[in-house]
């Protein structure tokens, strides 16, 4: 029998639209036309079994979504370079996704990261996050290259393509870099980036809309033009998103703060509130034009889940069933 696709979708979307007149922002994103949205959702490679088994579950419930690639972390100095390359080269082999692979700078010289590369050609594995890390005496220390090895991501970015022909995706900061002296030098840095190669940006994780959205400005006052993918950090723990913050030079509004105050020993409420502020801010970002959503899901596949769906990416296969 003859599949008729476009009076399939249709349907789905008919059904997944019901009318509302007076929708709210985030029940007008569900609502939207969303044929061009992306997510992409990143990892972080599991120390132990317990964990690795967490971490799939969670994969192949976000696999339903779609998403245009999952990207996994790279630890601090390499630490997690096997962890790292497994999860990844299993992604490759058992499932349909498109796995970008973190890697740094940090801990290793030319030769070691042209060897990580080549291996990570040789599993099929085509897209990078490259990076220059933080130093292994911990974020806020002077950063010293290592004497044989890439200094900076753009160096990285140009040895990378130097290797193969990978996607190469790169970090950008909202809020600056902590290093970075100037706004000049924070968007040259990122231009460098592009120039050696880079065709995406994912930035740090942000608070408040309005803060990707200046930075997009800048950005595309700079001149360019590749994609500002907005990172959405999805972590219910105050304490240590407050934490990461500090570290990271990422600004916690006092509003936000207020709104966590007292709630350390009830993670019900603080993960309530961290759903709608993820889906708050969605839709607000999804209203100004922002079409690529990169989701830090922390290994968690709920939350990750509601944002997708809001945004359209919904699972085929649940919704036909
Ligand atoms: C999306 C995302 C994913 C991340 N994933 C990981 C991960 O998997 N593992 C991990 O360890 N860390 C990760 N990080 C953190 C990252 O490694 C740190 O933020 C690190 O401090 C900077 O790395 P970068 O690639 O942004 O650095 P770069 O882009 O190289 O810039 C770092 C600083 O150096 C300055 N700089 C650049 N070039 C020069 C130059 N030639 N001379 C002087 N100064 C220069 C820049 O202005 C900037 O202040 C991630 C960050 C983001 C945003």
């Amino acid at each position: 029998m003859a599949v008729n696709l476009e009076a399939d979708s249709k349907l789905m979307r008919d059904n997944m639209h019901p009318a509302t007149l007076n929708a709210g922002p985030v029940a007008k994103t569900a609502r939207a036309d969303r044929a061009d949205v992306k997510v992409s959702y990143e990892f972080f490679p599991p120390k132990n079994e317990k964990m690795e088994t967490a971490l799939w579950d969670s994969i192949r419930k976000l696999e339903l979504h779609n998403p245009d690639f999952v990207s996994v972390t790279y630890g601090a100095g390499g630490s997690t370079r096997e962890r790292t390359h497994r999860t990844v080269s299993r992604m490759v082999q058992e499932t349909n996704l498109r796995p970008a692979a973190h890697l740094t700078c940090v801990g290793s010289d030319v030769s070691e990261i042209n060897e990580i590369a080549n291996d990570y050609w040789d599993s099929g594995v085509r897209h990078i996050v490259a990076l220059r890390g933080d130093p292994p005496e911990g974020i806020g220390r002077r950063y010293v290259p290592h004497a044989k090895g890439f200094a900076y991501g753009s160096d990285l970015v140009a040895g990378l393509k130097k290797v193969a022909d990978f996607e190469v995706s790169v970090s950008a900061y909202p809020e600056r870099h902590p290093e970075s002296p100037s706004w000049d030098a924070e968007l040259d840095n990122l231009k460098r980036k592009v120039d050696a190669g880079a065709t995406r940006a994912i930035t740090q994780f942000f608070f408040e809309a309005e803060t990707f959205l200046r930075f997009q400005d800048r950005v595309q006052a700079a001149g360019i033009d590749i994609p500002i993918v907005p990172g959405l950090m999805l972590q219910p723990n105050f304490q240590g998103l407050k934490r990461m913050s500090d570290m990271c030079g990422v600004r916690v509004p006092e509003w936000y703060a207020f709104l966590f105050e007292g709630l350390n020993e009830d993670p019900e409420t603080r993960n309530l509130l961290t759903s709608s502020l993820a889906l708050e801010l969605t839709a607000s970002l999804f209203d100004a034009g922002v079409r690529h959503f990169h989701l830090y899901t922390l290994n968690r596949a709920g939350l990750a889940v509601s944002v997708s769906r809001i945004l359209g990416r919904h699972s085929l296969k649940r919704i036909k069933e």
